[in-house]
């Protein structure tokens, strides 16, 4: 058994490292989150593009009917004023006109025809883009839900071991610990207290002074000369 001072400081490094490595995983929730959100909103963009699209061709389909009326209803007041014109150049104008208008038609409604083919098509198109797209807003959705209940979860944990935490501060003195929590907020990410393997130190992975292995011999409370992590090695018994 190493010396209770590393046993202590090792339960206590458990319960911290452990609360680190949740609060590191909540960091990232915000931005996972965000990317669901805006794969969901990209989708519903996508199914309302296409919804537009379709209702922009019923609108072109409705305009070209009703010039088509209205050229018919104007070829029908010519054909009656026509009844009544007296004189021939008058008569041929209105002819020409109604000739003209008859073209007018014929091209329009050869349009609708073409457009009530692109109607049908972009309403397939649209249900199945928006089968596709429910598909994944479906899956984003859920993915969100899951990443609500995962933070609740993290957030529960990280609670609980704070609770633990006072229990596990016990036993260790005030310089220790004070070492100990400068390490743990260190940016280096490592653990305060490491294991010594053959000599190395298990941070900075060089070889720890005859100092330093003269310290964990006698259960000192001791430090890495070179990267100044605690270190303890499990071959030693403490004492
Ligand atoms: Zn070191």
């Amino acid at each position: 058994m190493p010396a209770k001072w590393v046993q202590a400081l090792l339960a206590l490094q458990a319960i911290d490292l452990r609360i680190r490595e949740l609060e590191q995983r909540m960091t990232l929730l915000p931005e996972e989150m965000g990317k669901l959100k805006a794969r969901r909103d990209a989708m519903v963009a996508s199914t309302a593009r296409a919804a537009d699209e379709a209702r922009r061709i019923e609108r072109e389909i409705k305009n070209t009917e009703s010039e088509i009326a209205r050229l018919g209803e104007e070829n029908r007041k010519l054909q009656q004023q026509s009844a009544m014109v007296k004189k021939n150049t008058e008569y041929q104008a209105m002819l020409s006109s109604i000739a003209l208008n008859e073209k007018k038609i014929g091209d329009l409604e050869g349009r609708v025809i073409t457009l009530l083919d692109d109607f049908e098509a972009a309403k397939a198109e649209y249900r199945r883009v928006k089968v596709e797209n429910d598909a994944v807003i479906k899956d984003a959705r859920s993915e969100f839900e899951e990443l609500l209940a995962f933070a609740g979860e993290v957030k529960q944990e990280i609670a609980r071991l704070q609770a633990e935490r006072p229990a596990a501060l016990r036993g260790i003195d005030s310089a220790t610990l004070a070492r100990y929590t400068t390490l743990l907020k260190s940016k280096n990410g490592g653990s305060p207290l490491v294991k010594v393997e053959n000599g190395i130190c298990g941070h900075c992975h060089l070889r720890v002074t005859q100092q330093a292995a003269n310290g964990i011999l006698k259960g000192a409370v001791t430090a890495c000369d070179n990267c100044q992590h605690l270190i303890y090695d499990e071959g030693v018994e403490g004492r």
